[in-house]
């Protein structure tokens, strides 16, 4: 019998123990052992159950005004635990303090912008959507779309790269709407979503059952959901293929919003000039670093014009040189680790893959490591390759998801704008320039491709919100290889957790909506 700590599921109102050995989540710079996760044995069926009959219902007694309450006194109570919450992070995630806050307080933040949205819908039940509109000669009998929360739960099964962030910000439209939630963390980083759900859940917040989490295997969750329900899967391309071929949603119409890999890219434009060529290569080594290149927002390739190439290649390795990578625990280290062996290994054999058409520019094995033992510890420096031939398709289909980036040359600007649409879609791309009219047509070229457009000039250097952080107010998720999603982007968030139907009725019928 093990003795390290195993994390209770909370489900159906209730926790619940697994009751098999379960899988123990380690320190990935140290190697420790922490804590264990496990779901064998929960009544999946039962559990869902009660979120759909007892608090669905007690959370859409309340109206959005109400609900946004309690989004604000979760936020509260997270907010005393924030130690708490880096401690873990730092152990489990292996983050220095800025890359912890980009998950733990960018997840209070986006709690708290829903908890004010909330505030400005108000005492209503049910949301209009457009004005009524007469179906006939006559006046009198009109039709008024409505948006009604579901009936149903929200699944989320997450990613490993932001337990704190990837749960609130579906979490926060999702209660907002009256809609229970079920979090399936990823395995190897359960422990923040855990703690947090556990801190809220004891602080009897939402009505009980409203706020569930299950850790560890996924087997059983998507054969539990029924029509009503609504899955949110964020994670690789891979396993969102294995879910979209799933019976509850290829024969239950289980609606899901899926946020998977992309391939993202900052684009220097022509004649951008010095300023936005230094505001380049800085965001392309930040985007590389933070949280070691694990965000799914991350600069993968930089497209410059033909002309500026080494230019951009060395200055972009000059900031790569200074990141100072090991311990998060010590104070001189900028970059912590990989999340996990396996990811290290992945991370290994993308380079590889990406090297057979690429040459490296700055090579992240050169970065000694600082108080971790490099045949323990998951760390690796930021690697930045080049090619001068932007054509072979490897260089865009390929995600590492680490400190890797690949510097790309273009020709004309259509040419560059092309190239970046190989990524065959994606959530983010970023745009240097000076030109406002440059910059426009640039970002209207590409805004069909991608769910968000970062355009940066000079004017707002030290404005910009950056490439890869997902403010609430704008839209989260891409089309195509990014999976087709579309999350945050405030209240249009709501919509995935509401069903929109149309009234058709006389005027003094629909008066009254
Ligand atoms: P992953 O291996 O696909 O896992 C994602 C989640 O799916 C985990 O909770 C995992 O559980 C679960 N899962 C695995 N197999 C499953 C199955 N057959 N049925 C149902 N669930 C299953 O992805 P990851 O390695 O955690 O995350 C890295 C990827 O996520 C990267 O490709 C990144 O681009 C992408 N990502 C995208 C976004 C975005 O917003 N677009 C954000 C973050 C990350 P276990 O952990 O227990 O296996």
């Amino acid at each position: 019998m093990s003795t390290i700590e195993l994390l209770p599921n909370h489900l159906g109102g209730q926790w619940h123990h697994g009751q098999g050995a379960g899988s123990t989540l380690l320190d990935p710079v140290l190697g420790t052992p922490l804590v264990r996760v496990d779901a064998t044995g929960l009544d999946l069926a039962a559990g869902f159950a009660h979120a759909r009959q007892h608090a669905g219902p007690a959370l859409r007694a309340l109206s959005y005004a109400q609900r946004a309450d309690l989004l604000a006194r979760a936020a509260q109570v997270l907010q005393s635990h924030r130690d708490d919450y880096y401690a873990i992070a730092t152990a489990n995630s292996g983050t220095v303090k800025n890359d912890s806050a980009v998950d733990i307080d960018g997840g209070l933040f986006t709690l708290s912008t829903y908890a004010k949205l909330g505030q400005s819908l108000g005492e209503r039940h049910h949301l209009l959507d457009g004005e009524s509109v007469r179906l006939g000669k006559d006046p009198l009998f009109q039709s008024q779309h409505i948006l009604s929360p579901i009936r149903g739960l929200a699944l989320f099964i997450n990613a490993f790269n932001f337990p704190s962030w990837g749960l609130w910000e579906k979490a926060a439209p999702a209660l907002l709407s009256g809609v229970p939630v079920v979090v399936k963390p990823a395995t190897a980083t359960a422990w923040l979503t855990q703690r947090m759900v556990q801190d809220v859940v004891n602080a009897g917040i939402f009505p009980p059952g409203a706020l569930s989490v299950v850790c560890g295997s996924s087997a059983g969750l998507l054969d539990a959901l029924t029509p009503f329900d609504v899955l949110s899967f964020t994670g690789s391309a891979d396993t969102a293929g294995v879910i979209r071929r799933h019976a509850a949603l290829a024969e239950r119409s289980v609606r899901s919003n899926i946020e998977a890999d992309s391939v993202n890219s900052a684009l220097l434009l022509p004649d951008a000039g010095d300023e936005a060529l230094d505001l380049l290569a800085k965001e392309v080594a930040r985007e590389m670093t933070v949280k070691s290149g694990q965000k799914c927002t991350a600069i993968r390739r930089v497209f410059v014009p033909d002309a500026l190439y080494e230019r951009a290649a060395q200055a972009i390795s000059a900031r790569l040189a200074k990141t100072t990578v090991g311990n998060p625990r010590n104070e001189s280290v900028r970059m912590g680790a990989l999340v996990s062996r396996s990811q290290f290994e992945a991370v290994q054999a993308g380079l590889a893959q990406l090297q057979t058409q690429a040459q490296v520019l700055h090579d992240g094995a050169q970065h000694a490591l600082i108080d971790a033992d490099p045949a323990v510890a998951c760390c690796l420096g930021p690697t930045l390759l080049g090619s001068r031939d932007a054509g072979p398709a490897v260089l865009h289909d390929t995600e590492v998801f680490g400190p890797v980036a690949t510097l790309l040359p273009y020709g004309t600007l259509a040419q560059g704008l092309d190239l970046v649409r190989r990524g065959q879609g994606s959530l983010v791309a970023s745009v240097y320039g000076q030109a406002a009219d440059a910059l426009r047509h640039a970002a209207l070229d590409l805004a069909d491709s991608h769910g968000r457009v970062h355009v940066i000039s000079p004017d707002v250097a030290a404005l910009h919100t950056g490439h890869g952080n997902v403010m609430p107010q704008s839209l989260h998720g891409g089309p195509g290889r990014a999976g087709g999603g579309e999350e945050l982007g405030g209240l249009r968030a709501l919509g995935f957790y509401h069903r929109r139907s149309a009234i058709q009725a006389a005027t003094p019928v629909l008066a009254g909506l």
